[in-house]
């Protein structure tokens, strides 16, 4: 299999730091391995759409140095997609996902789910109160081929849902976390299609690195407690898994989560304030991450060189902005 790795971001908004570190260390590897980077866009929240934040951000990569050779890219301030396997923008693709959706439901791994608002609500309310952790109660799996025809007739409000199986282990091994086992009783029916006919994140997520052909799928740690879902989806459509990576999150120097509230987070705001792109770059690859030699100065062509996912450390990394000045002075 080749290697192809992909930077998969949300357009909700500027690019956060931590967002550039995961595209960087994508970038790298796909580099190193002489394999493809590509940039794809996971615009199925509608809600949290932000304008021009698409072009914002291909224009943040392009200054950051770390671009990508498929996907959408800005010509005369237009976005094009170049790449054989697009479309590259998820709201693109909704037939897609609308036809994967309907193959699981025939194979009896998925099914429609008519439940309202108010019973979803009644049952987590009783889950609560009894001291278990809230989910789906599995209700629609047991609806009849005629009821749901009547229901799906009828027009009535719809969602897809994962028909994961009973007690059985899914199992992967990631490349920073090591090895996960999760037992399907503590997972939920993950929903795949939603109401207004966009999939989720959870069945594009999985439809788009197949068809894209990633090998390796490297994001934030965030995702890790997903993974189980992907990949049993991943089987039920009987694809080949990709290797997982998640990373460790960026810490402020308070040791809390980087928000702006502490200061600069955004690609865009370090841009402005004049920094350059290769200390930046310098700076961030090493949140998290450093050659076997120590070195502490390097250009993109030697981190190139000397990345590998087994010196990513396994605890979170820490943005010191003492050390980025530094470096930047040093440019
Ligand atoms: N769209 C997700 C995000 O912005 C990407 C998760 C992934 O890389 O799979 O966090
Ligand atoms: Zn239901």
């Amino acid at each position: 299999m080749s290697v192809r790795l992909r930077f998969a971001p949300s357009p909700t908004g500027y690019v956060h730091i931590g967002g550039l570190r995961t595209a960087l260390y994508n970038y790298l590897y796909a580099k190193k391995e002489k394999g493809q980077y590509i940039l794809r866009v996971e615009d199925t929240d509608q809600t949290r759409l932000v304008e021009g934040a698409v072009e914002g951000m291909i224009k943040a990569m392009s200054w950051a140095g770390v671009m990508h050779e498929e996907g959408p890219m800005l010509e005369d301030d237009k976005i094009v997609e170049i790449g054989e396997y697009g479309p590259y923008v998820q709201s693109d693709r909704l037939e897609i996902y609308k036809k994967h959706s309907e193959e699981l439901i025939e194979k009896g791994h998925a099914y429609y789910c008519f439940c309202s608002k108010e019973r979803m609500e009644n049952v987590r309310e009783a889950q609560k109160a009894e001291g278990k952790t809230a989910k789906y109660d599995g209700h629609c799996r047991h609806l009849s081929k005629e009821e749901v025809e009547a229901k799906l007739a009828a027009g009535e409000s719809h969602v897809v849902r994962l028909k994961l199986p009973e007690n059985r282990v899914i199992e992967f091994d990631d490349l920073i976390k090591g090895h996960i086992a999760v037992n399907t009783n503590d997972m939920d029916d993950q929903v795949l299609m939603k109401a207004d006919g966009f999939p989720t994140y959870h069945l594009a997520v999985v439809v788009d690195d197949h068809y894209m052909k990633i090998s390796h799928v490297v994001r934030g740690d965030e995702w890790l407690i997903s993974t189980p879902k992907h990949i049993y989806t991943y089987e039920a459509f009987g694809w080949e898994v990709p290797q997982f990576v998640h990373l460790p999150v960026i810490l402020s120097q308070s040791k809390k989560k980087l928000s702006k509230r502490e200061g600069d987070v955004s690609v865009e705001d370090f841009r402005k304030k004049g920094y350059l792109p290769e200390a930046l770059i310098n700076f961030i690859a090493l949140v998290g991450w450093s050659p076997e030699d120590g070195e502490e100065i390097m250009s993109i062509d030697e981190l190139i060189e000397k990345f590998s996912f087994d010196r990513v450390s396994k605890s979170s990394g820490v943005f010191d902005v003492d050390k980025l000045n530094w470096m930047n002075n040093h440019y």
